[in-house]
């Protein structure tokens, strides 16, 4: 019986980048995913990475400051192990804020407003400057699971997990429809469908958001991300432009609407008239893993060997590299540097009982 050192469950950016730090450290890791990998939230996000938010729970702030610091040099290495360009930008974004913002949500703009970006329509509206870096997720993902399979990630695709299998108290292995795979350390990371698998303990729920993607006149039209309370714009450096997004409690209905679409094209006109002829190239949208407290869940659960990395909401992108750090650490047994108290799985039971089972 062939057998590995951790089954990761789950290839979205969070458990492909864990898998790649785990082979890096020696072990010998099975991915397991139910469909293709990357092709979840992981494939719908705009890639932002919001370094400063006033949305950020102050807990999560280590982590969010620790994480914005790493990925450069995670895009590096993924692209230097996959050759695929995560299209890794660093020119900041201009945020316009509601009415009356109770602070200044970033720094006065380094030039006029017409010399950063021609294209956006004159208005008198305040608006801010934040230094912030923005990726390609799809190209991240792919990136990831590329340089996996390099260095030697197993993968088992097509088939979803069925059961996380323990023997004499300690987790052993994953079962799926049609095999089980056997490992003395398991790690769920089945994103916004990681509270589905049995034993199932963990409150994760999908948030759908949708998302509009545009063709820019050219690949130099637009350089910063722009965020206003309405929308935010994302371009790529191959001249798409995404538009988005919404944040919907709808189950795990990935339906685009035509109304929802409509509003973020009107508000994108607004903001850039010059898109006016844009070619609308794709719409779509995916499930953020949401949690009750809006905090990932990270660490070990109380089955011995059975660990989880889920519940990364809107920041699951930014937060891949330092997720995939903390939980080798945890993972192998090591102090990871950060209080992992108000992440651990744990939460939502403790004074209530004991874990719900399912
Ligand atoms: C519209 C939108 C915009 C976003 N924008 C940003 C942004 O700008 N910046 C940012 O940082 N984050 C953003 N996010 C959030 C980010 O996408 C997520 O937090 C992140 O992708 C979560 O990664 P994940 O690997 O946990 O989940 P996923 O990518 O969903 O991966 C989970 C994987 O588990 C697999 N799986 C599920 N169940 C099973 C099973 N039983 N067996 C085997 N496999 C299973 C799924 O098929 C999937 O591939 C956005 C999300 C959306 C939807």
């Amino acid at each position: 019986m062939r057998t590995w050192d951790v089954i990761v469950i789950g290839g979205g950016i969070i458990g492909l980048s864990l898998a790649l730090a785990l082979r890096k450290r020696g072990a010998k890791v099975l991915v397991v995913e139910r469909g293709e990998p990357g092709r979840e939230a992981s494939y719908a996000a705009g890639g932002m990475l919001v370094e400063a938010s006033a949305e950020t729970p102050a807990v999560l702030q280590p982590l969010v400051t620790a994480s914005a610091g790493m990925h450069p040099e995670f895009a590096r290495e993924l692209q230097v192990e996959s050759g695929i360009d995560p299209d890794m930008r660093d020119f900041g974004a201009i945020v316009f804020p509601a009415a009356d913002p109770s602070h200044a949500p970033g720094s006065a703009l380094p030039a006029p407003l017409s010399e950063l970006e021609p294209a956006l329509a004159a208005n008198n509206r305040p608006a801010f400057f934040l230094s912030e870096r923005s990726v390609d997720p799809r190209a991240l993902t792919h990136a990831a699971y590329g340089a996996c399979r390099h260095l030697g990630v197993d993968f088992s695709s097509g088939d979803e997990v069925t059961e996380v299998l323990s023997s004499n108290g300690h987790a052993s292995g994953a079962r799926t429809v049609k095999t089980s795979f056997h490992a003395e350390k398991i790690v769920n990371c089945a994103g916004a469908w990681a509270g589905q698998i049995p034993p199932s303990r963990f409150p994760t729920r999908p948030v759908k958001g949708q998302m509009l993607c545009l063709a820019a006149p050219s690949r130099s039209f637009l350089k910063h991300v722009i965020r206003t309370p309405d929308v935010y714009i994302i371009p790529r450096s191959d001249g798409r432009i995404l538009v988005g997004a919404s944040v919907e409690e709808a189950g795990f209905d990935k339906r685009t609407d035509p109304e929802v679409m409509k509003n973020f094209h009107r508000h994108a006109l607004d903001l850039i008239p010059t898109l006016h002829d844009a070619k609308i190239l794709e719409d779509w949208a995916g499930l953020r893993p949401g949690t009750p407290d809006a905090l990932p869940i990270l660490g070990a659960t109380d089955t011995p060997g059975y660990f989880v990395a889920t519940g990364h909401f809107r920041d699951g992108i930014l937060l891949a590299p330092v997720t995939a750090q903390i939980m080798a650490d945890v993972i192998s047994g090591r102090d990871c540097g950060f209080d992992l108290a108000p992440f651990l799985a744990s939460r939502f039971w403790l004074g209530g009982g004991g874990p719900p089972v399912r």
